[in-house]
């Protein structure tokens, strides 16, 4: 028998799984901090994208299968390290995704009223370590700060009216706030152009049909139509929604300004985020963008960066600093010990990406194990929580608490989550 860990319940997780369990003589336990699983899908796709959401029905599959096994609520590095998971387990894959934020170092960056976008989404998503985030939407400016789908994301949140959050799993206490908002102009900050944008057509042209909020692009940003035909073609749609926004403006009572050129250099105010400070910029040869000295203020009680995200370090596990992921040779950290996803390749792609990534990393582990060394596995994890004193949630007590949530949906949609470790655990009697 082969054991496998895979640390981390999201989608380089499942997908992982998905192949590994298809071997004979394999058992495979998927661990995650949480008592509930889906990483990603869960807290960090948006609440209006269930569509999107719909893939953990495939990964409840998996999980049903005979040889795998969901085990909830054991956090790596305090139940259990690292150390002790390569001893019990022929290979360990480290799936932990990219939860933190990489950090905004300008002047400023430190006042309240200054926010990532993992606690941000995480918030409005329901989890449990931002659930009290409470961001200030007293004020009618915000700065979404990145050119990335995150960005549009977050800025497509704050616009939508209440009734727009029908169908969604938007959280109680993020659908109330919202609902009295102040916030009537978002900006969305890109230091560099048009063409350098990493938005996706389907999420930019959702901007162009929101209830009460319209995007707005200068014409003077957008660079002479005929260089769209060098753009790969998914590029040139996200860049025909932004032509087709400069050009027909629609006045409604939320604006979404796009401000290209745009990097900020300095946040201000009173004891909370008043205002961002922006320079002008300019690009060079190599696309790279360069201030030009020219600044501009924008007024905005609340600044979300959304300029991409990093995988926190594991002591002992070998860690790029520069890059925001484990140190590995094609998903290789140390013998025993593998990555998958962005904890793998840093934070890019969608949810599909990390489907391939996952069978790669499967096959390589299934090559490196062999029949496996004889390990412990399974019992041996069980052993040695138990001696600890924790008790696993398990995958029928994820569905207790999943029915849970759906029992409490308000009208039209999936369900209501819990935002608390404590509510999770309560639901399934603990
Ligand atoms: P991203 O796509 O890497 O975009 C990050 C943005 O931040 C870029 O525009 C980048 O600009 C900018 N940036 C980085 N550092 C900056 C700085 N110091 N100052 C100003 N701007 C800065 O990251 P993301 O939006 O976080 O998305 C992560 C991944 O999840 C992406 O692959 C994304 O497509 C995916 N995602 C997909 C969906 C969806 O499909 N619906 C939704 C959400 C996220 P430069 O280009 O100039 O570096």
């Amino acid at each position: 028998m082969r054991h496998v860990a895979i640390v981390g319940s999201g989608p380089a997780g499942y997908y992982t799984a998905e192949t590994l369990q298809k071997a004979d003589d394999i058992a495979v336990d998927v661990i995650d901090r949480l008592p509930v699983p889906y990483g990603l899908i869960r807290t960090g796709v948006a609440p209006d994208h269930q569509s999107i959401k719909a893939v953990s029905r495939r990964y409840e599959g998996t999980a049903l299968a005979d040889n795998v096994r969901f085990v909830g609520h054991v956090s790596v590095g305090t139940d259990v390290s690292i150390d002790e998971l390569i001893e019990l387990y022929d290979a360990v894959v480290l799936a932990t995704g990219a939860p933190n934020d990489r950090p905004l170092d300008i002047p400023g960056a430190e006042l309240p009223g200054v926010i990532g976008s993992a606690a941000f989404v995480g918030w409005y998503n329901g989890h449990p370590d931002f659930a009290d985030l409470n961001p200030p939407l007293g004020a009618a400016g915000v700065a979404v700060i990145g050119n990335g789908n995150v960005a549009l994301d977050v800025a497509r949140i704050l616009a939508k009216t209440a009734q727009e959050f029908t169908g969604s799993d938007i959280v109680a206490h993020a659908r109330e706030q919202l609902a009295g908002s102040a916030v009537r102009h978002i900006h969305i900050l890109g230091r560099r152009g048009p063409h350098q944008i990493a938005m996706t057509p389907k999420e930019l042209g959702e901007l162009g049909h929101l209830e009460r909020a319209s995007p707005r692009v200068d014409p003077a940003d957008l660079p002479p139509e005929g260089d769209d035909a060098l753009l790969e073609p998914g590029m040139r749609k996200s860049v025909t929604h932004l032509r087709s926004f400069a050009a027909n403006p629609v006045a409604k009572p939320v604006t979404i300004d796009f401000d290209f050129f745009a990097m900020p250099v300095a946040i201000e105010g009173e004891g909370h985020a008043q205002r961002i400070i922006v320079e002008r910029t300019t690009l060079d040869a190599e696309l790279r963008s360069h201030g030009t000295g020219e600044t501009y203020a924008i007024d905005a009680g609340l600044v979300i960066s959304c300029i991409g995200y990093q995988t926190p370090p594991i002591p002992g596990v070998p860690y790029e600093h520069g890059r925001g992921r484990f140190a590995n040779d094609d998903g290789r950290i140390l013998p025993g010990l593998y990555c998958v996803g962005w904890a793998r390749r840093g934070p890019s792609g969608t949810i599909g990406t990390n489907k391939p990534d996952g069978a790669r990393i499967a096959e390589m582990v299934l090559e490196d194990v062999g029949r496996g060394a004889g390990k412990a596995g399974r019992p041996g994890l069980d052993a040695l929580l138990a001696s600890r004193g924790v008790a696993p949630v398990t995958f029928a007590d994820w569905r207790r608490i999943e029915a849970a949530e759906v029992a409490a949906a308000l009208d039209g949609n999936p369900r209501e989550k819990f935002v608390s470790v404590e509510a999770m655990l309560e639901a399934i009697g603990r």
